[in-house]
């Protein structure tokens, strides 16, 4: 499996990515907003994009679909419940739903809402796993809900999913906000060495060339991963003070979104 990450550049830091089978050329395209890059991309390797796949419904997120159809003929592939939200969906996909590209990529679909209700995520098993989450996962960080989500399902998701995967999964997000998360990281939990060290090798990086974590990275980089730590929870208590000694982890990471909503 081939996979390019392509920086767009733009104000709201983009990631769309190309993913290709080898043997055949073929590519899918996630979220290519930017579609002049990912079929630039395409052409410099001799792919053919033949998929585009969405992961949820926002407009940075889908704007690129008409113009790389109209170039590509490619199939849209996005969340079932996402029909009346996405224009032009050939392809409506559920949970466990498997999506192909060319002879030799086969990637699972995993259904998972928070940020938005019609979220879905892509994982490709193999010796070196990788996650394509959207807007779900960030790294060093978690996807808001102010535009159709809810914490809650987004912590459920979290819980339930992301941190049962392999923990040598690659994490590819949709945006790029590692270095203001990795500060709030630090405001939470000023102790955190690790993301004390990433946060100095990731400040002046070059996100065409982004560091690319792993899931066991971000359970010790990122706080919505890290809802048992003690100091992660004593510090909370001073702004919420109502917090228990052995909160539920639910309980601390709703609190963590909510300050981080602020942050
Ligand atoms: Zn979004
Ligand atoms: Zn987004």
């Amino acid at each position: 499996m081939l996979v390019e990450q392509i920086w767009t550049a733009n104000a709201y830091r983009n990631f769309n990515y190309l993913i290709a089978c080898p043997q055949t050329g073929e590519a899918l395209a996630i979220d290519p907003l930017d579609h002049n890059k990912c079929l630039a991309t395409a052409s410099r390797y001799g792919w053919q994009i033949t998929q585009i796949l969405n992961t949820h419904e926002h407009g940075d997120h889908t704007g690129g679909n008409q113009a790389m159809i109209a170039q590509t003929g490619a199939k849209l592939l996005a969340h079932k419940n996402a029909k009346n939200k996405i224009a032009g969906i050939d392809r409506g996909l559920g949970a466990g739903d498997k999506v192909k590209v060319g002879k030799t990529v086969e990637m699972e679909v995993l259904d998972t809402p928070g940020h938005t209700m019609s979220h879905l995520s892509l994982f490709a098993h193999s010796d070196s796993p990788a996650l394509f989450c959207g807007d779900t996962l960030f790294n060093a960080g978690a996807g808001n809900c102010y535009n159709g989500g809810d914490p809650n399902v987004l912590y459920d998701t979290f819980t339930h999913q992301l941190a049962r995967l392999p923990e040598n999964t690659r994490v590819y997000p949709g945006h790029e906000y590692m270095v203001n998360n990795l500060r709030f990281t630090l405001d939470r939990e000023p102790e955190n060495t690790q993301a004390a060290s990433l946060l100095q090798k990731v400040e002046h990086q070059d996100p065409n060339h982004a560091f690319v974590s792993t899931l066991a990275l971000e359970k010790e980089i990122n706080t919505f991963f890290r809802l048992y730590s003690l100091a992660l929870i004593r510090k909370l208590a001073e702004s919420f003070p109502d917090l228990p000694l052995n909160p539920d982890p639910r309980r601390v990471f709703l609190r963590l979104r909510e300050l981080r909503n602020q942050w």
